[in-house]
């Protein structure tokens, strides 16, 4: 119980407190509003698509893009520059992508900090950094210096602040030195770069590649700041991943697979490991893998006409012909004439015996005069129809496209219609009281690595539950979920229509936008479409654009795949943890996700203590991906997924965090590894070549070091389900007497979140929450200038209560923390 109350109480706004609060936000943010949804043309088929790598200035021309219905969604990550990623466009395509600013970079170079040096620059005795000397001192902090190594070379990762960040003339510089280890000087000075989103100063960050560990940087700003910190390990020095017991099995997975595949697994996986596997439906039956039958008749001009069946192709619409049919005699009206299902329009001819009927005449008559089998037809897209519509060669079949198999597609028909989509259940204890592990793949449906590596999760479970500890001890101690394909209408399109399909298959589209050209395009982007700091409520980065890749349905929660969800975490309210898989990037994300564009307002931050929590767990699952083949995920990339890779409105992580106290993680598998030979980092791609080059892309790489990643977390549940020891924490320095002001801080034994008071005040939940200084950075410094009495308790991550202080009643033991400041009188 006291875990939810806090959960709710993470929604409240701290309170500022008397005068002795450091101001640390950065300057005001230069406000840019959301760019305005526009419908654009879409590719209109699969072979004259390609995938192009793509440079943007940054958030804002993200966002611009996107809602001008392009399709460039993942394999995004920040660069000093801006944002690059992947669009799968047509030649034309991009055309309009260069007018709107957008770089197309050529081929698929790998990734590269432009500043990227080997050694750094030296200073020079003159100073070549680019300091003026300033009466106006600006604050700098270091919020992150990480060392790790990946395939034999070391990097360091450094991100600092300035107070001064947001000013935009002169732009502030900073350079970062690093000693060569303990005692050594500071040298080799680096420019670093500026870090701006949405108008809003973030800060300053590089990746630097270095042969020697350095044990402390220094970070110069150009207004006059600097500062001095100790550099940390990142992903060094990791515990053995389960995969080192000689006797432990893995590598079961062996190729990508299609929901069929996955579901039939998932299902026999529960019949032949009853004692702790069982399947659980999901309630929503899918919009289905079926679409209405269509013809396109007369081209594209004032003449053309769009007829769409009101039958499922599969289910009749694909045998129904239209034939427009010209008439020898003057002056005959226009007629419907349904025979079977064929359905011929007797043109209406003029006083010269000519054809007279408009396409919308037509279409009208098509609409009410078919005998139902015919429930849409209208001119093409924004036409008015006001065009002779002329006769047809024949007749012409309807077809809902679903035979056209694309290159490669896997052998067998699909099932059309919905689906019923089944999570696997595992555990040794299903009865509620372990910590529930929801594994949701597949949002995406041509993100095909997602699903193998949660297959390849359930199945290292089950065959090494009896022999090994560790899988012993997750399989006891945690109730987990997996929803291994959580789009299957859409990634059957994947599999076998059309690789490239992002969304699910439900058409919402008007009919300007319902032609058969557009099918690839149509869908809901369903990690778009939930109910928390969604685009219905504002935030940016879902379209209302029914052909974008990010469009996020008609209303939140408008399809049965999000529905399910909710369904799922409601049911079972011992779910609280989640990993949405997604490809491809190398990222690892929690809150906050989303923010409104004009000012950056984001979701609220996690409080400190699961913050702390989320980036112990992110250093645990990321070392055990790293323990198959060094494959390293950056700490740029991991976080906030609106802080370090764009907004994402509607995101299901925000739901289930915000809503439901669920640690709700995401994360892009697939990208991103080292190559020593080019000394780059490679992106990777939505279906790598299976086996491919396993040292760099490869989806069965991909499948084994995620999967690691997926074991950790179950490991993470399972110690926080068993975590019954009270968090201590402590002011520093603590009680005492001052001869002058004196900055304090707190600090706790793990991740925890401190409630304090300051006015005498028992500390509650409703009290202020000690926060960061500033985003991604430690806790905020109190310069404490008078007699200043602090009372407090903290929180961990699992809801344990220092000394188990009961903040919620009168609590007459008052077993808060307190300590006091006395600051001697002049
Ligand atoms: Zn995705």
């Amino acid at each position: 119980m006291r875990h939810i109350q806090r959960r709710i109480a993470l929604l409240a706004l701290p309170a500022l407190v008397g005068s002795i609060l450091v101001a640390t936000g950065p300057a005001g943010a230069d406000p840019t509003g959301p760019s305005a949804a526009t419908s654009r043309s879409q590719p209109e088929d699969r072979e004259s698509v390609r995938l192009v790598q793509i440079r943007l200035t940054g958030a804002d021309m993200l966002d611009k893009v996107a809602a001008a219905g392009f399709d460039l969604e993942h394999g995004l990550r920040r660069v000093p520059t801006g944002i690059e990623g992947e669009a799968v466009v047509t030649a034309e395509q991009v055309t309009e992508l260069t007018a709107m600013g957008v770089e197309v970079l050529a081929d698929e170079a790998g990734f590269a900090w432009s500043d990227q040096a080997d050694g750094g620059i030296a200073v020079d005795a003159a100073g070549a950094r680019a300091v003026e000397p300033s009466n106006h001192q600006a604050t700098v902090r270091i919020a992150r210096a990480d060392w790790f190594t990946t395939k034999g070379q070391g990097f360091l990762y450094v991100e600092a602040r300035t107070t001064e960040g947001q000013q935009a003339d002169p732009i502030v510089g900073m350079q970062v030195e690093n000693d060569s280890g303990k005692g050594t000087p500071f040298g080799f000075a680096r420019t670093m770069s500026r870090f701006v989103d949405s108008g809003q100063y973030m800060f300053h960050r590089n990746l630097f590649k270095l042969d020697t560990r350095p044990t402390r940087i220094q970070v110069t700003s150009s207004t006059g700041g600097v500062t001095t910190g100790v550099v940390s390990n990142w992903l060094e020095n990791a515990p053995p991943p389960l995969t080192a017991n000689p006797s432990y099995k893995s590598d079961f997975v062996d190729g990508y697979k299609h929901p069929q595949q996955l579901y039939s697994r998932a299902k026999e996986i529960a019949r032949q490991y009853p004692d702790i596997a069982e399947i659980v439906y999901l309630p929503n039956q899918t919009n289905g893998y079926q679409r209405k039958a269509q013809a396109q008749l007369g081209g594209t001009g004032q003449a053309a006409v769009v007829v769409t069946s009101a039958a499922w192709g599969h289910e009749g619409g694909n045998d129904i012909t239209v034939e427009f049919v010209d008439r020898p005699d003057a002056n005959l009206p226009l007629a419907v004439e349904v025979t079977g299902k064929a359905v011929r329009v007797l043109l209406a001819t003029d006083a010269a015996g000519a054809p007279a009927s408009t396409a919308t005449q037509v279409a009208d008559a098509l609409r009410t005069r078919s005998a139902g089998l015919i429930d849409r037809a209208h001119p093409y897209r924004t036409n008015e129809g006001s065009g002779i519509v002329a006769p047809t060669a024949g007749p012409v079949a309807l077809t809902d496209f679903l035979d056209q198999k694309r290159v490669g597609a896997p052998e067998g028909e699909v099932p059309r219609g919905p689906a019923t989509i089944p999570v696997l259940r595992i555990g040794k204890h299903r009865d509620g009281k372990k910590p529930g592990v929801l594994i949701q793949a597949q949002d995406h449906a041509r993100e095909w690595v997602p699903a193998t590596t949660s297959l390849e999760s359930a199945e290292r479970l089950v065959h090494n539950y009896r022999s090994d500890r560790e899988t012993k001890k997750i399989v006891e101690n945690t109730d987990i979920f997996f929803i291994l394909s959580n789009n299957p209408d859409g990634a059957n399109y994947s599999f076998y229509n059309f690789a490239s399909q992002r969304k699910n298959m439900t058409n919402h589209c008007p009919d300007a936008s319902a032609d058969p050209a557009q099918r690839n395009s149509w869908g809901v982007d369903l990690n778009r479409n939930y109910r928390v700091g969604s685009g219905h409520d504002g935030y940016a980065g879902g379209s209302t654009n029914c052909v974008s890749g990010t469009y996020q349905g008609p209303e939140e929660l408008s399809e049965p795949e999000s529905k399910n969800i909710i369904w799922l975490v409601e049911k079972y309210s011992n779910i609280k943890f989640m990993m949405s898989v997604h490809s491809n990037g190398g990222q690892l994300f929690w809150q906050p996700g989303a923010y409104i564009a004009d000012g950056r307002i984001t979701t609220p931050r996690p409080p400190l203590g699961d913050e702390a929590f989320y980036w112990q767990s992110a250093a645990r699952i990321l070392s055990q991906v790293k323990a198959h083949r060094e494959t390293v995920v950056t700490p740029e990339n991991v976080g906030g997924s609106s802080d370090v890779l764009y907004s994402s409105a509607g995101n299901v992580r925000e739901d289930l965090y915000y809503t439901y106290g669920i640690y709700a993680f995401g994360w892009e598998v697939g990208g991103s590894v080292y190559n020593p030979a080019t000394g780059n980092w490679q992106g990777g791609s939505f279906q790598p070549e299976w086996t491919g080059n396993p040292e760099l892309v490869s989806g069965h790489a991909e499948t084994m070091e995620y999967a690691n990643g997926i074991m950790e977390m179950f490991r993470v549940a399972a110690d926080w389900g068993k975590d019954k020891k009270d968090p201590t924490s402590r002011l520093v320095p603590g009680d005492g007497k001052y001869r002058g002001p004196v900055d304090v801080r707190f600090e706790t034994s793990e991740p925890a979140t401190i409630y304090y008071t300051t006015d005498g005040s028992r500390p509650t939940l409703e009290s202020p929450r000690y926060a960061a200084t500033e985003f991604r950075e430690p806790g905020q410094v109190f310069h404490v200038t008078e007699t200043t009495t602090f009372r407090w308790f903290s929180v961990d991550s699992a809801g344990n209560i220092e000394k188990n202080y009961d903040p919620t009643k009168t609590d007459k033991r008052n077993n808060y923390r307190t300590a006091t400041i006395t600051i001697a009188k002049k």
